[in-house]
């Protein structure tokens, strides 16, 4: 299993949105693990429980976070995934993409 691939079907401007500290702690709260300290269980892009949290929509959104989120187990710091276009002169236009960071979420 890798990491999922995330496809983007066309020309997207993303929206900014600011994760406070009380939703950065509200997502850690969600958290039991993460890639670093259980990499054969995390799965789960960290990006997904912030879409969860915000209700916002994942295809259009960037986080930008107040302040580091970290793993309650480990303490490793937690990242969101971006993607950004651009323009090859060789192959046109292509989507870099640096996925975030998988977890794994607490039971319940
Ligand atoms: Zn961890």
């Amino acid at each position: 299993m890798g990491r999922p691939e995330r496809v983007r079907p066309s020309w997207k401007n993303t929206i900014p949105v600011l994760i406070d500290q009380n939703t950065i702690r509200t997502a850690e709260q969600q958290i039991d693990s993460c890639e670093a300290c259980e990499p054969d269980k995390a799965e789960i892009p960290f990006d997904y429980v912030l879409d969860c949290i915000t209700g916002s929509d994942p295809e259009l959104t960037d986080y930008i976070l107040e302040q580091p989120a970290r793993c309650p187990r480990c303490s490793g710091e937690v990242l969101t995934g971006y993607w950004r276009w651009y323009d090859s002169e060789t192959e046109g236009r292509k989507a870099f993409v640096l996925p975030g960071t998988l977890v794994t979420l607490k039971a319940g």
